[in-house]
């Protein structure tokens, strides 16, 4: 059983074939499907797909980086009022992006402080979208460092140097397409990591993996990651499937 620990199953790209693309998935035996939210533009997306799927879709709830903007106090706002309403498996997707938008790092600080309290009060982990922004992330992490930080480091992309930063923090390093670029470097790396430092990920719609790069991305591709990782590790795609999962059990308790 393979667990898809980011993937934006909600995303309007999917409005057209939505039921197929679950059914493929769950035929390559992806499950486990953990929702990252972006904003309040997304959020009875996120419920109707809950709705659908309530076995194979667990949700986050928090407010993206490219999201923080002049009006991000009444979005924290939204955010803080669904925990209010219920509750949710992580903190997600927060973090800081200064490949879109340079102007807003100090809002995006702060918007990323606020959520990893929020992420604290509940005892639940945080989900990390970082983009040009490595030194600007673990500073924020540093001054929140302690046993109440967890989570996943999505999408990670950096050095050996910054994935140890990175685990230092209690996170997991959520691996998805980029391991099987050609140039994507991580692939070179990643095996003087333990697997229990590594979920698997696809950011369905975005981010295929090769042969599909530059095509829309699914959860069914995770196989393909998963592949991949396995011959990074030199072990079976079972053990792969099985440790991620695991992984991905203790991060969100379910
Ligand atoms: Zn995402």
């Amino acid at each position: 059983m393979l667990t898809d620990t980011h993937t934006h199953l909600y995303s309007d790209a999917f409005n057209e074939d939505k039921s197929k693309i679950m059914q493929r998935a769950f035929d390559a035996g992806v499950h486990r499907m953990f929702i990252p939210a972006i904003d309040s533009e997304t959020t009875q997306a996120m419920y109707n797909l809950e709705k659908e799927y309530p076995d194979n879709v667990f949700l986050m709830m928090g407010l993206h980086p490219t999201s923080v903007k002049e009006d991000y106090e009444k979005e924290l706002l939204h955010v803080k009022e669904q925990f209010l309403k219920r509750s949710f498996y992580a903190v997600g997707e927060i973090g800081i992006d200064l490949y879109w938008d340079k102007s807003t790092l100090e809002i995006q600080k702060k918007a990323f402080k606020i959520q990893i309290q929020l992420a604290k009060k509940h005892q639940l982990p945080i989900v990390i979208h970082c983009r040009d922004a490595f030194d600007e992330v673990f500073e924020v992490l540093e001054t929140e460092k302690g046993n109440d930080l967890f989570g996943i480091f999505h999408c990670f992309t950096g050095t050996e140097a910054q994935a140890k930063q990175a685990i230092s923090y209690n996170m997991k390093l959520g691996i998805g397409g980029v391991v099987t670029f050609k140039n994507g470097k991580i692939d070179k790396f990643l095996n003087k990591f333990e697997l229990k430092n590594i979920v698997l990920e696809t950011d369905s719609p975005y981010l295929s993996p090769t042969p599909y790069r530059g095509k829309r991305n699914e959860s069914s591709y995770l196989q393909l990651i998963c592949k991949k990782v396995a011959e990074v590790y030199n072990v079976s795609e079972e053990e792969v499937a099985r440790i991620t999962t695991e992984n991905s059990k203790e991060i969100f308790g379910i």
